[in-house]
Protein backbone atom coordinates (compact mmCIF):
# COMPACT_ATOMS: atom_id res chain seq x y z
CA UNK A 1 0.00 0.00 0.00
CA UNK A 2 2.78 2.40 0.63
CA UNK A 3 4.85 1.35 -2.25
CA UNK A 4 1.65 2.27 -4.58
CA UNK A 5 0.97 5.61 -3.07
CA UNK A 6 4.56 6.11 -2.76
CA UNK A 7 4.90 5.59 -6.15
CA UNK A 8 1.47 7.49 -7.58
CA UNK A 9 2.85 10.76 -5.23
CA UNK A 10 6.04 10.66 -6.92
CA UNK A 11 5.22 10.22 -10.35
CA UNK A 12 2.02 12.22 -10.43
CA UNK A 13 -0.15 9.56 -11.06
CA UNK A 14 -4.42 10.33 -10.00
CA UNK A 15 -5.14 7.43 -7.35
CA UNK A 16 -7.82 7.49 -4.56
CA UNK A 17 -7.37 5.59 -1.13
CA UNK A 18 -10.65 3.71 -0.03
CA UNK A 19 -11.32 2.31 3.04
CA UNK A 20 -13.45 -0.75 4.27
CA UNK A 21 -16.98 1.18 4.05
CA UNK A 22 -15.84 2.55 1.24
CA UNK A 23 -14.56 -0.48 -0.68
CA UNK A 24 -17.81 -2.09 0.58
CA UNK A 25 -20.14 0.42 -1.10
CA UNK A 26 -18.22 0.52 -4.70
CA UNK A 27 -16.77 -2.90 -4.77
CA UNK A 28 -18.74 -5.17 -2.87
CA UNK A 29 -17.36 -8.61 -4.40
CA UNK A 30 -14.35 -7.97 -2.23
CA UNK A 31 -14.95 -9.68 0.96
CA UNK A 32 -12.78 -6.89 3.10
CA UNK A 33 -12.08 -7.05 6.88
CA UNK A 34 -12.55 -3.88 8.75
CA UNK A 35 -9.01 -3.12 8.88
CA UNK A 36 -8.32 -3.18 5.30
CA UNK A 37 -7.60 -0.23 3.05
CA UNK A 38 -7.47 -0.15 -0.94
CA UNK A 39 -5.82 2.54 -3.49
CA UNK A 40 -7.19 2.56 -6.44
CA UNK A 41 -6.02 3.86 -9.93
CA UNK A 42 -8.28 5.01 -12.07
CA UNK A 43 -5.94 4.36 -15.25
CA UNK A 44 -4.71 0.81 -14.08
CA UNK A 45 -5.98 -1.59 -17.16
CA UNK A 46 -5.16 -4.99 -18.54
CA UNK A 47 -2.65 -5.97 -21.56
CA UNK A 48 -3.23 -8.24 -23.98
CA UNK A 49 0.25 -9.95 -24.01
CA UNK A 50 -0.12 -11.97 -27.84
CA UNK A 51 -1.12 -9.14 -29.39
CA UNK A 52 1.30 -7.09 -27.64
CA UNK A 53 4.11 -9.50 -28.62
CA UNK A 54 2.98 -9.75 -32.09
CA UNK A 55 2.75 -5.54 -32.39
CA UNK A 56 6.10 -5.78 -30.90
CA UNK A 57 7.67 -8.03 -33.88
CA UNK A 58 5.92 -6.58 -36.64
CA UNK A 59 7.30 -2.78 -35.60
CA UNK A 60 11.00 -4.47 -35.63
CA UNK A 61 10.27 -6.52 -38.56
CA UNK A 62 9.22 -3.19 -40.67
CA UNK A 63 12.42 -1.44 -39.20
CA UNK A 64 14.60 -4.53 -40.21
CA UNK A 65 15.21 -6.62 -38.06
CA UNK A 66 15.45 -10.43 -38.72
CA UNK A 67 13.24 -12.97 -36.55
CA UNK A 68 14.68 -16.62 -36.47
CA UNK A 69 11.69 -18.82 -35.05
CA UNK A 70 12.38 -21.72 -33.68
CA UNK A 71 15.99 -21.51 -33.73
CA UNK A 72 16.97 -22.26 -29.92
CA UNK A 73 20.58 -20.07 -28.94
CA UNK A 74 22.70 -23.33 -27.57
CA UNK A 75 25.88 -21.55 -26.51
CA UNK A 76 27.54 -18.29 -27.36
CA UNK A 77 30.98 -16.87 -26.75
CA UNK A 78 33.15 -13.68 -26.88
CA UNK A 79 35.80 -13.45 -29.31
CA UNK A 80 38.02 -10.74 -30.66
CA UNK A 81 36.17 -10.23 -33.74
CA UNK A 82 32.21 -9.93 -32.31
CA UNK A 83 30.64 -12.74 -30.23
CA UNK A 84 29.35 -15.88 -31.98
CA UNK A 85 25.88 -17.60 -30.77
CA UNK A 86 25.57 -21.69 -31.71
CA UNK A 87 22.61 -22.71 -32.84
CA UNK A 88 21.01 -25.75 -34.21
CA UNK A 89 21.11 -23.97 -37.54
CA UNK A 90 24.90 -23.12 -36.86
CA UNK A 91 26.90 -20.47 -36.22
CA UNK A 92 26.13 -16.71 -35.89
CA UNK A 93 28.61 -14.09 -35.38
CA UNK A 94 27.49 -10.09 -34.27
CA UNK A 95 29.13 -7.87 -32.73
CA UNK A 96 27.59 -6.66 -29.58
CA UNK A 97 24.83 -9.77 -28.03
CA UNK A 98 21.39 -9.25 -25.71
CA UNK A 99 20.28 -12.12 -23.91
CA UNK A 100 16.68 -12.37 -22.65
CA UNK A 101 15.84 -15.75 -22.54
CA UNK A 102 13.51 -15.48 -19.38
CA UNK A 103 13.29 -18.97 -17.81
CA UNK A 104 15.94 -20.01 -19.66
CA UNK A 105 18.43 -17.25 -19.07
CA UNK A 106 20.02 -19.15 -15.98
CA UNK A 107 21.28 -21.91 -19.26
CA UNK A 108 22.61 -19.57 -20.75
CA UNK A 109 24.22 -17.33 -18.10
CA UNK A 110 25.06 -19.41 -15.12
CA UNK A 111 24.18 -18.68 -11.54
CA UNK A 112 27.92 -17.29 -10.98
CA UNK A 113 26.99 -14.43 -13.06
CA UNK A 114 23.14 -14.06 -11.88
CA UNK A 115 21.63 -16.21 -9.36
CA UNK A 116 17.63 -16.50 -11.23
CA UNK A 117 15.49 -18.68 -9.66
CA UNK A 118 12.94 -20.15 -11.57
CA UNK A 119 9.09 -19.86 -10.22
CA UNK A 120 6.08 -22.50 -11.12
CA UNK A 121 3.01 -20.26 -11.01
CA UNK A 122 -0.30 -21.33 -11.54
CA UNK A 123 -3.11 -19.31 -12.85
CA UNK A 124 -7.05 -20.41 -12.12
CA UNK A 125 -10.12 -19.21 -14.56
CA UNK A 126 -13.38 -19.27 -12.42
CA UNK A 127 -16.83 -18.84 -13.88
CA UNK A 128 -19.37 -16.54 -11.06
CA UNK A 129 -21.43 -18.24 -8.43
CA UNK A 130 -23.96 -15.49 -7.93
CA UNK A 131 -23.98 -11.87 -9.92
CA UNK A 132 -21.68 -13.00 -12.87
CA UNK A 133 -22.49 -8.84 -14.04
CA UNK A 134 -20.53 -7.79 -11.52
CA UNK A 135 -17.20 -9.10 -12.84
CA UNK A 136 -17.54 -7.24 -15.78
CA UNK A 137 -14.68 -5.22 -16.58
CA UNK A 138 -16.76 -2.34 -16.09
CA UNK A 139 -17.70 -3.48 -12.91
CA UNK A 140 -15.11 -5.48 -11.13
CA UNK A 141 -11.18 -4.11 -11.30
CA UNK A 142 -7.77 -6.05 -11.51
CA UNK A 143 -6.80 -6.39 -8.37
CA UNK A 144 -3.75 -7.02 -5.97
CA UNK A 145 -4.86 -8.00 -2.85
CA UNK A 146 -1.94 -8.00 0.40
CA UNK A 147 -4.37 -10.55 1.99
CA UNK A 148 -1.58 -11.22 4.97
CA UNK A 149 1.71 -9.72 5.14
CA UNK A 150 3.90 -10.41 2.14
CA UNK A 151 1.31 -12.89 1.11
CA UNK A 152 -0.44 -11.78 -2.56
CA UNK A 153 -3.52 -12.90 -4.38
CA UNK A 154 -4.38 -11.07 -7.89
CA UNK A 155 -6.69 -11.01 -10.44
CA UNK A 156 -8.74 -9.97 -12.84
CA UNK A 157 -12.43 -9.30 -14.23
CA UNK A 158 -14.31 -11.84 -16.41
CA UNK A 159 -12.89 -11.59 -19.92
CA UNK A 160 -12.62 -14.48 -22.35
CA UNK A 161 -11.73 -17.32 -19.81
CA UNK A 162 -13.36 -16.11 -16.50
CA UNK A 163 -12.60 -14.71 -13.76
CA UNK A 164 -8.84 -15.07 -13.52
CA UNK A 165 -7.35 -15.62 -9.73
CA UNK A 166 -3.87 -16.37 -9.20
CA UNK A 167 -0.96 -16.01 -6.59
CA UNK A 168 1.87 -13.91 -6.45
CA UNK A 169 4.99 -15.69 -5.86
CA UNK A 170 4.80 -18.70 -3.18
CA UNK A 171 5.42 -21.40 -6.40
CA UNK A 172 7.59 -24.17 -6.66
CA UNK A 173 10.96 -23.50 -7.56
CA UNK A 174 11.90 -25.56 -10.81
CA UNK A 175 13.64 -25.08 -14.30
CA UNK A 176 11.43 -24.26 -17.60
CA UNK A 177 12.52 -28.24 -19.24
CA UNK A 178 11.21 -30.12 -15.87
CA UNK A 179 8.34 -27.36 -14.78
CA UNK A 180 5.14 -29.58 -13.88
CA UNK A 181 2.58 -28.32 -15.96
CA UNK A 182 -0.16 -30.16 -14.81
CA UNK A 183 -2.79 -28.49 -11.78
CA UNK A 184 -3.60 -30.92 -9.00
CA UNK A 185 -6.87 -30.98 -7.17
CA UNK A 186 -5.11 -29.96 -4.08
CA UNK A 187 -3.92 -26.81 -5.73
CA UNK A 188 -7.38 -25.85 -7.11
CA UNK A 189 -9.09 -26.48 -3.78
CA UNK A 190 -6.49 -23.94 -1.91
CA UNK A 191 -7.29 -21.66 -4.71
CA UNK A 192 -11.04 -22.49 -4.24
CA UNK A 193 -10.91 -21.58 -1.23
CA UNK A 194 -9.20 -18.50 -0.72
CA UNK A 195 -11.73 -17.23 -3.37
CA UNK A 196 -14.69 -18.58 -1.27
CA UNK A 197 -13.43 -16.22 1.53
CA UNK A 198 -12.04 -13.27 -0.55
CA UNK A 199 -14.25 -13.19 -3.49
CA UNK A 200 -17.13 -15.34 -2.36
CA UNK A 201 -19.39 -14.93 -5.61
CA UNK A 202 -17.11 -15.37 -7.98
CA UNK A 203 -16.34 -19.61 -6.38
CA UNK A 204 -18.32 -20.74 -9.33
CA UNK A 205 -17.42 -23.62 -11.46
CA UNK A 206 -13.79 -23.64 -12.49
CA UNK A 207 -13.40 -22.66 -16.04
CA UNK A 208 -9.63 -23.51 -16.23
CA UNK A 209 -6.14 -23.51 -15.58
CA UNK A 210 -2.99 -23.00 -16.95
CA UNK A 211 1.06 -22.67 -15.32
CA UNK A 212 3.43 -19.99 -16.14
CA UNK A 213 7.13 -19.24 -14.94
CA UNK A 214 8.28 -16.51 -12.68
CA UNK A 215 12.17 -15.69 -13.36
CA UNK A 216 13.28 -13.74 -10.27
CA UNK A 217 16.12 -12.57 -9.43
CA UNK A 218 17.26 -12.32 -5.61
CA UNK A 219 15.28 -8.80 -4.74
CA UNK A 220 12.60 -9.64 -7.02
CA UNK A 221 13.70 -6.22 -9.38
CA UNK A 222 15.23 -6.29 -12.56
CA UNK A 223 18.58 -6.91 -14.30
CA UNK A 224 19.33 -4.32 -17.25
CA UNK A 225 23.13 -4.36 -17.28
CA UNK A 226 26.59 -5.97 -19.38
CA UNK A 227 27.68 -8.60 -18.83
CA UNK A 228 30.57 -8.77 -16.02
CA UNK A 229 33.47 -10.32 -17.87
CA UNK A 230 32.03 -9.70 -21.45
CA UNK A 231 30.67 -5.70 -21.97
CA UNK A 232 29.77 -6.56 -25.28
CA UNK A 233 26.89 -8.75 -23.84
CA UNK A 234 23.71 -7.32 -22.63
CA UNK A 235 22.01 -9.07 -19.70
CA UNK A 236 17.90 -8.26 -19.60
CA UNK A 237 15.82 -10.03 -16.74
CA UNK A 238 12.72 -8.59 -16.16
CA UNK A 239 10.74 -10.50 -14.65
CA UNK A 240 9.80 -11.65 -10.95
CA UNK A 241 6.50 -11.63 -12.26
CA UNK A 242 5.95 -8.07 -13.02
CA UNK A 243 8.06 -7.08 -16.02
CA UNK A 244 5.83 -7.44 -19.08
CA UNK A 245 4.27 -3.98 -18.28
CA UNK A 246 7.78 -2.31 -19.14
CA UNK A 247 8.55 -4.48 -22.20
CA UNK A 248 8.63 -1.49 -24.32
CA UNK A 249 10.23 0.77 -21.78
CA UNK A 250 13.19 -2.15 -21.79
CA UNK A 251 13.31 -2.10 -25.18
CA UNK A 252 14.04 1.74 -25.60
CA UNK A 253 16.64 1.11 -22.90
CA UNK A 254 18.20 -1.82 -24.49
CA UNK A 255 18.11 -0.12 -27.81
CA UNK A 256 20.06 3.30 -26.72
CA UNK A 257 22.93 0.71 -24.84
CA UNK A 258 23.67 -1.16 -27.62
CA UNK A 259 23.18 2.28 -30.13
CA UNK A 260 24.57 5.09 -28.18
CA UNK A 261 26.21 2.61 -24.72
CA UNK A 262 24.19 4.86 -22.56
CA UNK A 263 20.67 5.49 -21.60
CA UNK A 264 18.56 8.40 -20.17
CA UNK A 265 17.06 6.74 -17.53
CA UNK A 266 19.28 6.01 -14.28
CA UNK A 267 20.06 2.06 -14.58
CA UNK A 268 21.96 2.05 -11.25
CA UNK A 269 18.75 0.20 -9.54
CA UNK A 270 18.72 -2.42 -12.20
CA UNK A 271 22.38 -3.09 -12.18
CA UNK A 272 24.24 -7.08 -11.73
CA UNK A 273 26.68 -5.55 -9.16
CA UNK A 274 23.61 -5.30 -6.42
CA UNK A 275 23.90 -8.86 -5.98
CA UNK A 276 28.01 -8.87 -5.29
CA UNK A 277 28.66 -10.42 -1.76
CA UNK A 278 29.73 -7.04 -0.68
CA UNK A 279 26.83 -5.01 -2.02
CA UNK A 280 24.54 -7.02 0.06
CA UNK A 281 25.79 -5.77 3.21
C1 LIG B 1 1.78 -16.20 -14.25
C2 LIG B 1 2.44 -14.94 -14.66
C3 LIG B 1 1.74 -13.76 -14.57
C4 LIG B 1 2.35 -12.57 -14.92
N1 LIG B 1 1.60 -11.43 -14.84
C5 LIG B 1 2.18 -10.27 -15.19
C6 LIG B 1 1.40 -9.08 -15.17
O1 LIG B 1 0.20 -9.09 -14.86
N2 LIG B 1 2.02 -7.91 -15.51
C7 LIG B 1 3.35 -7.86 -15.87
O2 LIG B 1 3.84 -6.77 -16.15
N3 LIG B 1 4.11 -8.99 -15.91
C8 LIG B 1 3.55 -10.18 -15.58
N4 LIG B 1 4.28 -11.32 -15.63
C9 LIG B 1 5.72 -11.24 -15.91
C10 LIG B 1 6.02 -11.23 -17.40
O3 LIG B 1 5.43 -12.34 -18.02
C11 LIG B 1 7.54 -11.29 -17.56
O4 LIG B 1 8.10 -10.27 -16.79
C12 LIG B 1 7.98 -11.09 -19.00
O5 LIG B 1 7.35 -12.01 -19.84
C13 LIG B 1 9.49 -11.26 -19.06
O6 LIG B 1 9.85 -11.02 -20.38
P1 LIG B 1 11.18 -11.68 -20.96
O7 LIG B 1 11.26 -11.17 -22.37
O8 LIG B 1 12.31 -11.40 -20.03
O9 LIG B 1 10.95 -13.26 -20.91
P2 LIG B 1 9.92 -14.16 -21.74
O10 LIG B 1 8.65 -13.43 -21.98
O11 LIG B 1 9.90 -15.45 -21.05
O12 LIG B 1 10.66 -14.31 -23.17
C14 LIG B 1 11.84 -15.05 -23.28
C15 LIG B 1 11.89 -15.57 -24.72
O13 LIG B 1 13.19 -16.13 -24.97
C16 LIG B 1 13.02 -17.32 -25.73
N5 LIG B 1 14.19 -18.16 -25.47
C17 LIG B 1 14.52 -18.79 -24.32
N6 LIG B 1 15.67 -19.45 -24.43
C18 LIG B 1 16.08 -19.25 -25.72
C19 LIG B 1 17.22 -19.68 -26.47
N7 LIG B 1 18.16 -20.44 -25.91
N8 LIG B 1 17.34 -19.30 -27.75
C20 LIG B 1 16.39 -18.51 -28.33
N9 LIG B 1 15.29 -18.05 -27.68
C21 LIG B 1 15.15 -18.42 -26.40
C22 LIG B 1 11.75 -17.95 -25.17
O14 LIG B 1 11.19 -18.87 -26.08
C23 LIG B 1 10.88 -16.69 -24.98
O15 LIG B 1 10.15 -16.39 -26.14
C24 LIG B 1 3.70 -12.55 -15.33
C25 LIG B 1 4.42 -13.75 -15.47
C26 LIG B 1 3.80 -14.93 -15.13
C27 LIG B 1 4.58 -16.20 -15.25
Amino acid sequence: MRGAIRSAETHGLSFERLDAAAMRARFPQFAVRDSEVAVREPRAGVLDPEACVSAQLERAVQRGAELRRDQPVTSWRATHSGIEVETPRGRERAAQLVLAAGAWLPALLGADVLPLTVERMVLYWFGAARDPESFAPERFPIWIWEHETDRYCYGFPALERGIKVARHHEGELCAPETARREVSDAEIAGMRAWVEQHLPDAAGALRGTATCLYTNTPDYDFVLDRHPAEERVLIVSACSGHGFKFANAIGEVIADLLIDRRSRFDLAPFRLARFAAGARG
